[in-house]
């Protein structure tokens, strides 16, 4: 084994042994009793579900990441990557072609081994717990057209991606950052419109009260909306959202029709003025310019890597190839993308506390608020003390307690 080869492997062990230190920290901090804000809002029955909730994700979570560990380590060490290899290489076409055969044939194996576990989530545990709605057909369909978008939108970009770096020389990575921003860009603002209604139905909000109080709330903070939609999650499940998609004039507000069935008009109107606030306090351009950074970062890394032989010897690959280099490349980074994405988290977190203040502030009824993040805890059966490792770790908002405090200490008298 060579030095790239030990890093990766500890990096690959590492990743699974600290999420279940965290997840048994996590666990540990379970007790009966309700903190004092829910009290009146759940009931003892549902709060000691909402903790089976989380026991049996947790354990699960455990079975899926060792089969997961298994099935990785047992496909390296067999020589796996190399027999593929080998395989697409048989059929003699140009490196691009063979490339999307390689990476196509990598990722349909880990789809296809993940399945089990996504049937075993959605139709037993989400089941058992009340949430799922979706059925066999639903499910079925989702993973044809989810096949279907990744062989549309991603082999062009991936058959991009892997001639700029066979042809185009040391600019190869400049070249791919262009493409993969545009590409990007081009897919936030297509998606509301032509993806992801392919998955849901989406309607304008009709006309009444609601409709009315989500107008003016925008119109007193000069928000630019005019489309407010609702969208049928109660196909899939029970659980609720609301959020922010598209940008320029395509952008839009989404409610869950469970949530609107869940939520008085002034909680609605409290939710929608925090996504309104991510938006005014710049949050979704922020993401988006840290993505394109990200992006270029690691393509200006894969530049130097691509086709170093130490990384292919580490996989037993006895023939360099840049599409085996990206996916070796990507095994190699999972330990600087861990520690960004935990800058990534605490940057969300920060940002909800801001959505918060800005939701509170613009509809001077924290009370609101509020209700709205109790009901949709309750609802949705969140973990209200979850430990303070497995939020640093996992979790992209502040637990709902801690939300709750900070919206406290906000005035609304100016
Ligand atoms: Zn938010």
């Amino acid at each position: 084994m060579n030095t790239i080869a030990v890093i990766i492997l500890a990096a690959i062990i590492f990743d699974v042994v600290i999420h279940i230190v965290a997840d048994i920290l996590n666990l540990k901090m379970l007790q009966e009793k309700l903190p004092k804000p829910f009290q009146g809002v759940y009931d003892a029955d549902q709060y000691r579900k909402s903790q089976d909730y989380l026991r049996v994700n947790t354990r699960f979570g455990w079975i899926t990441g060792v089969i997961n560990l298994v099935a990785i380590l047992l496909f390296w060490f067999q020589g796996g990557f190399p027999a593929v290899d080998n395989w697409v290489r048989s059929f003699g076409n140009g490196p691009v072609l063979t490339g999307l055969m390689y990476i196509g044939t990598l990722m349909f194996f880990y789809a296809l081994l993940s399945q089990p576990f996504s049937i075993y989530a959605t139709f037993v545990i989400e089941e058992r717990f009340g949430f799922n709605k979706t059925t066999w057909k639903t499910y079925m369909l989702d993973l044809l057209k989810g096949l279907v978008l990744a062989i549309l939108l991603g082999a062009p970009l991936l058959a991009g991606i892997l001639a700029f770096f066979e042809y185009a020389g040391s600019h190869a990575w400049l070249y791919c950052w262009a493409i993969i921003v545009l590409y990007m860009l081009v897919v936030q603002y297509i998606a509301p419109t032509w993806i992801m209604p392919l998955f849901n139905k989406f309607k304008p909000l009709e006309e009444g009260d609601l409709k009315t109080a989500i107008l003016s709330c925008a119109k007193s903070i000069q928000f630019p909306l005019k489309r407010v939609y609702t969208m049928d999650g109660s196909k899939r499940s029970r659980k609720s959202n609301a959020f922010f998609t598209g940008f320029g004039k395509n952008k839009r507000i989404v409610l869950f029709d469970t949530l609107i069935q869940q939520h008085t008009v002034p909680e609605l109107v409290a939710v929608l003025a925090h996504e309104m606030g991510h938006y005014k306090k710049k949050h979704i351009l922020q993401g988006i310019l840290l993505g394109i950074l990200q992006t270029g970062f690691m393509l200006y890394l894969l530049s130097f890597m691509i086709s170093y032989q130490g990384l292919f010897d580490a996989f037993y690959m006895s023939r360099v190839s840049i599409y085996a280099g990206l996916i070796f490349f990507g095994m190699l980074f999972a330990p600087l993308d861990f520690f960004i994405g935990i800058l990534m988290q605490i940057r969300s977190r920060s940002n909800e506390y801001q959505a918060d203040r800005f939701s509170v502030k613009t509809t001077r009824n924290p009370g609101a608020m509020i209700d709205a993040l109790k009901k949709l805890s309750v609802h949705n059966l969140s973990n209200l003390l979850p430990h303070p490792f497995y939020v640093f770790l996992n979790y992209s908002h502040p637990p709902v307690l801690k939300r709750i405090q900070a919206i406290d200490s906000i005035s609304v008298i100016e």
